[in-house]
């Protein structure tokens, strides 16, 4: 049996994410000295070094590297054992930790504001990324939830839709397309498109798409966010392929229209995910069953019709 305290393996676990003594130190409102002797002690407890330091960066050691993952899962273990007990006594009180998709971001922070009206002792910490973020989340298991377009087949993950996502394709509106009704995809394929980086889910449901038409994506330029692909459009540098949601104060201001392309919209999803059997925190489960209910109503730009 390794002998050595909690405390220790808190301390341990703290300076390991921040790769830093000085910022555990903060976490933990403890001194330096204080960290330090607790790493120290944790060192000689196991009969290993746990950090080598680099000039002013400190790194893992392989001893390091294993005992952080083992920390971290007494962490969560312990993380679970007390929202079993907060579920006990029925409080409604705590943190909830979510990521969202970079696109669910125009929404997400609405829906966010809408929860934490009805429940105002909850802290709410977001995290904005995109597709590849988010499975490294869902991957180290570190958030109560992830808002996303479609999840990864081959990870066990309990997923549900809550709303569309239609992906458009965008123009300014003095484009030679602007206007036009049913534009077949052999017009599209006139045009240069500007994409977003790989690991975007968006990116990938577009290549996907045209894949599937059998029609050639001519790319010109690759940007990581949503407001970069919108500006570059406005000034004339390409179409793009965007969620709907992205664009409700562009399509008001009219600084991009939204073409009639035939085959599109691409029809999406929106998805609550978390890992299968993950145990759910009262407040998680409560933000979950508040998604399932507001999303009909969230104010989201739609399609006109016609
Ligand atoms: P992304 O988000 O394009 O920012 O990755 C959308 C998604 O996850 O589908």
């Amino acid at each position: 049996m390794l002998n050595l305290t909690l405390r220790q393996l808190r301390v341990f676990e703290s300076v390991a994410r921040h790769r830093s003594f000085t910022r555990a130190a903060e976490e933990l409102h403890l001194t330096q000295p204080a960290v330090s002797m607790q790493i120290k002690q944790l060192e000689d407890n196991l009969g290993a070094v746990l950090f080598e330091q680099v000039g002013k960066r400190i790194f893992l050691t392989e001893a390091g590297r294993e005992m952080y993952a083992y920390s971290r899962a007494v962490d969560q273990q312990l993380a679970e054992a007390e929202h079993v007990l907060e579920d006990l006594k029925g409080m409604r009180r705590g943190q909830l930790v979510i990521a969202v998709a970079s696109t669910a971001n125009y929404f997400a922070p609405r829906l966010l504001a809408a929860f934490n009206r009805r429940y105002e002792a909850v802290t709410v910490s977001l995290d904005v990324t995109n597709r590849e973020g988010l499975l490294h989340h869902l991957e180290q298991n570190d958030v109560d939830m992830v808002i996303m377009g479609l999840p990864p087949e081959g990870m066990d993950l309990e997923a549900e839709a809550f709303m569309e996502n239609p992906l458009v394709v965008i123009a300014p509106p003095d484009h030679r397309l602007a206007g036009e009704r049913d534009i077949p995809m052999e017009e599209l394929q006139k045009e240069t498109f500007i994409i977003r980086e790989p690991g975007s889910g968006t990116r990938i449901a577009v290549e996907r798409f045209f894949k599937e038409q059998g029609a050639e994506l001519s790319t010109g330029m690759e940007m990581s966010s949503n407001e970069a692909i919108k500006q570059a459009v406005q000034a004339g540098l390409g179409l793009g392929i965007v969620s709907l949601h992205t664009l409700e104060l562009e399509l008001e201001m009219e600084r991009l229209v939204v073409l009639d392309a035939r085959p599109f919209p691409i029809l999406r999803h929106w998805y609550v995910v978390h890992r299968k059997g993950k145990r759910l925190s009262p407040v998680a489960q409560a933000f979950k069953d508040f998604v399932r209910e507001e999303a009909k109503g969230l104010p989201v730009a739609r399609l006109n019709a016609g």
